[in-house]
């Protein structure tokens, strides 16, 4: 056994500290990053906020509302959309807008060949186990890999820079950060594992950055103020679970209760989503995702509005003519957990 004493940090534990800028408006800012991949090659242009490839979330509505938004944010689609239902997307939206996500199960790979052989173009692939520690994952990324040179792999999860750098290795464009920090996600209570979301952030992007390799944060943001912390920490991608959910893209049930509307919300490894896509839980596995109520909120494009204001105006606030500087204009400042969980109106 043994103990690492450093604090490692969460969103809540910091703020970003305000510095004199140059700038005088937020319309000024520019949120949209360039990136050309370190393996597929292919070039990225666009805000790089990624819906996460949930239900709920990762729909083709979410995929559409985001093309009618016309920043250039994208959806990693959930994985259980038919084929004929992917081909359809495909064609009548092209692939700019969507990440085609795939999980360890042969079925899953089966159909992504089945999809390209048939002439579908999915450009942009998001490899998604819960747990990317495991030789057999990287693996089967670097099967991927050769399988499709030209693709754009984004894989994951991992929280550390040992891990990043083995994956971008073995072929990974974007690694994909994040374990147990997620809205509806209980691994960290089921299984007492998991790492601080800020500081996996800051040391994972130190690791890819390294290599020409990019990562993507995923999960614990709540509000606009954490994905800005996080673009602020390194993050290349951040992608968002909860806080694109409950809207009507979510192709989903509106419930009504006692006057109230709500959307039901789930983990992709509760026994919610389990039940539904898998018709129960496989007894070796805990479910390690629960399922919420949240109230409906709508259509997303209130949400992203928020969102993409809350990000132009830290950039203001730091003095960050364009997201890419967000990084090195950005000084966390540890504060109490009281002083930023109950959040002034200013
Ligand atoms: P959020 O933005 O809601 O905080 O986090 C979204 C992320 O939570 C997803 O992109 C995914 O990585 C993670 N996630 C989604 N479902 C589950 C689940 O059932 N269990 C766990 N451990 N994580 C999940």
């Amino acid at each position: 056994m043994r103990i690492e004493e450093s604090v490692k940090l969460d969103f809540k534990d910091v703020l970003i500290r305000p510095k004199r800028s140059t700038l005088d408006s937020r319309k000024n800012v520019d949120i949209s990053r360039e990136f050309t991949f370190k393996w597929s090659k292919k070039t990225f242009a666009g805000v790089p906020i990624i819906a996460a490839n949930m239900d709920g979330v990762g729909t083709f509505a979410m995929a559409k509302a985001f093309i009618e938004d016309g920043n250039g944010l994208s959806v990693a689609l959930h994985k259980h959309y038919p084929l004929k239902d992917l081909q359809g997307f495909y064609k009548e939206n092209g692939h700019e807008s969507v990440w085609y996500s795939i999980g360890m199960v042969k079925a899953d790979e089966e159909k992504l060949d089945e999809f390209i052989k048939k002439g579908g173009k999915p450009d942009k692939l998001c490899i998604d186990v819960a747990n990317g520690y495991s030789e057999h994952f990287v693996g089967f990324v670097k099967k991927i890999r050769e399988k499709y040179p030209q693709k754009t792999i984004m894989a994951g999860n991992v929280v550390t820079g040992e891990m990043v750098e083995e994956l971008i290795l073995a072929g990974v464009d974007v690694v994909k950060v994040g374990i147990g920090p997620g809205s509806v996600c209980t691994t960290r209570r089921m299984t007492g594992v998991g790492y601080p979301q800020l500081s996996a952030i800051i040391e994972c992007a130190d690791a890819a950055h390294g290599l020409g390799g990019l990562i993507c944060a995923d999960g614990g943001c709540t509000v606009p103020g954490d994905v800005a912390k996080a673009f602020g920490a390194g993050a290349d991608f951040v992608m968002l679970g909860g806080m694109l959910a409950g809207h009507d893209q979510s192709e989903q049930e509106v419930i009504e209760e006692g006057g109230k509307q709500y959307l039901q919300f789930y983990g992709m490894s509760s026994s919610t989503a389990m039940n539904k896509h898998k018709g129960g839980v496989a007894e070796y596995r805990a479910s390690e995702g629960k399922t919420v109520r949240i109230p409906y909120r709508g259509s997303v494009h209130g949400a992203l509005q928020d969102i993409l204001g809350g990000l132009r105006s830290t950039c203001t606030y730091v003095g960050a003519r364009r997201l890419k500087n967000l990084s090195k204009c950005t000084t966390f400042i540890r504060v109490s957990q009281q002083l930023n969980t109950v959040f002034g109106d200013n």
